[in-house]
């Protein structure tokens, strides 16, 4: 049999302070007028920190520093000098990536070895590679003489909240913007962390600025006067909601929102890795993942075969203390996501799909939920088509390509989609017929910064990464 040794991450390595202020114009300062609200452990629901919820005044103060940053500083500022800042809040990143990853694993619940080899590394990957373009925007085809857009405001979503973070700011920097951000409400804390590294990197004061708050602190930042570009990444919903309040001003939007991606798999393909694919698609990050693969297509030919390898796969897992480098899935977010997943799938049962989970031990206190698989789903089913955003899979079955395509673009999203074969030359015709921004092939969740990531249909529109993420940031043309 099998012994199992916790190795537990030190938390020792994070310095938390028991209430934190805002950023603003390279500083923490106490709110004008707005309150606080406590950032917890999900995995323990321990108080981790108190943090200001920021009111519409710290708003415009924000706003007002990334404006007089923005035209004192930053836009006379040549690429290159841009782009040695850049670097250097990189360098930072990678040096005190420890630190991110146990704070990331804490506030958001998500298992160590995940914010230590993906979250903060790819979150430095996106500063360096941005760095490389901040003195060659000429070379990026972005148009007739692009111009930055001046004051960007940036609301983000608690599933990766420093990779996301890194997602905004390192592109609007990048392209000559100052920002303001706001992370989400259940996870501040390493956005705050990242304020101290922009001052460690004597970034000019004003260039970045982060509000704490929720919803209604995005909705004050975003429907800001001062702001001239809004980015956000989030819900379809809030999404949506943004794009009729900004309706008719004269700001630009980018918008990142759900996904409810197939990861199809053909009798051909490497059976065995592709269960790895597949688990990999749904069970990263406990499914808070906006590409994840939440529902399985797989051939009908293989279909049985394909469960029961699953099924084994599922048993060994662990679930557990996100600190422990062992865990494969941490906690769930926060006690309303749960209560959101714990509804689908009753959902999920009533329409009578077939729901199973390995045997697991849950800790007492926190919010967690088992793997879960759903077989016999139907297309119609509203699992197969709403964005569940915890680890539960849908598993519906094909018998030709044809039909495959057909039931993956069968959803209001078209975020990302996987393929799993051995035929190259099914490979190419999937992708083209696929109507999602991302499409793996033999492989899933696979990020780059040189990559565009982005959507179709309800998952919105604009792009984050590679050559067309800089031109977000950019008016071009008549545009300009
Ligand atoms: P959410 O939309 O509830 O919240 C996202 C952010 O928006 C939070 O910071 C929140 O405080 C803020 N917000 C809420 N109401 C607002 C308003 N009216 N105006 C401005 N800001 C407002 O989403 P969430 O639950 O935090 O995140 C999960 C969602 O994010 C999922 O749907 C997921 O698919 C999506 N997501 C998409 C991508 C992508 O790149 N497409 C990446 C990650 C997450």
């Amino acid at each position: 049999t099998f012994e199992y040794a916790p190795a537990p991450e030190s938390r020792a390595v994070v310095d938390l302070k028991s209430s934190y202020g805002l950023f603003i114009n390279g500083e923490f300062v106490e709110t004008d007028g707005g309150s606080t609200f406590k950032s917890i452990s999900p995995a323990t629901e321990e108080v981790l920190a108190e943090v200001t919820d920021a009111s519409p005044a710290d708003v415009d103060k924000a706003v007002a520093a990334a404006r007089t940053a923005y035209s004192r500083v930053w836009s006379r500022m040549s690429g290159a000098d841009r782009g040695k800042y850049l670097f250097r809040i990189a360098r930072i990143l990678q040096e005190r990536a420890r630190e991110f990853a146990v704070l990331e694993s804490l506030d958001n619940g998500k298992p160590i070895k995940e914010s230590r080899d993906v979250d903060i590394p790819t979150a430095a990957a996106h500063f360096f590679y941005h760095a490389g373009w901040a003195d060659k925007l000429g070379f990026a085809s972005l148009g007739a003489d692009p111009k930055p857009y001046g004051v960007v405001g940036q609301v983000i979503p608690w599933n990766f909240p420093l990779l996301m973070l890194s997602w905004k700011i390192a592109p609007a920097l990048a392209t000559g913007n100052t920002v303001v951000l706001k992370p989400a409400e259940t996870t501040p804390l390493t956005a705050l962390l990242f304020a101290e590294v922009c001052q460690q990197a004597e970034l000019p004061p004003g260039v970045v600025n982060i509000l704490t708050g929720a919803g209604e602190t995005g909705r004050a930042l975003v429907e800001h006067e001062g702001v001239d570009k809004v980015a956000f990444t989030g819900s379809t919903a809030v999404g949506k909601a943004i794009a009729r309040a900004i309706a008719g001003t004269r700001k630009k939007a980018t918008l990142e929102l759900g996904g409810k991606a197939a990861n199809i798999v053909f009798d051909d393909a490497p059976i065995d890795q592709a269960v790895e694919g597949v688990v990999n698609g749904i069970f990263f990050n406990q499914g808070h993942v906006c590409c994840a693969g939440s529902r399985l297509l797989v051939q009908e030919s293989v279909a049985e075969e394909f469960e029961r390898k699953l099924k084994r796969r599922l048993e060994t897992l662990r679930v557990g203390d996100p600190l422990d480098k062992n865990t494969d899935i941490g906690a769930i977010n926060s006690r309303e996501q749960l209560d959101r997943i714990h509804n689908l799938v009753r959902i999920g049962e009533e329409e009578g799909a077939t729901r199973w989970s390995p045997e697991c031990e849950l800790p007492s206190n926190g919010f967690w939920f088992r793997p879960t698989v759903f077989t016999g789903v139907s297309q119609t089913n509203r699992i197969a088509q709403e964005e569940i955003f915890g680890p539960v899979l849908s598993v519906l079955t094909f018998r030709t390509p044809q039909e495959a395509v057909a039931k993956a673009n069968n959803t209001p999203y078209g975020l990302s989609a996987g393929i799993w074969t051995d035929k190259g030359s099914r490979i190419l015709w999937m992708a083209d017929q696929l109507k999602a921004g991302v499409v793996w092939a033999n492989t899933f969740n696979k990020f780059d910064p040189t990559s565009p990531f982005g959507g179709y249909k309800e998952s919105g529109y604009g792009r984050e990464g590679g050559r067309h993420g800089l031109a977000a940031y950019v008016r071009t043309g008549a545009d300009a």
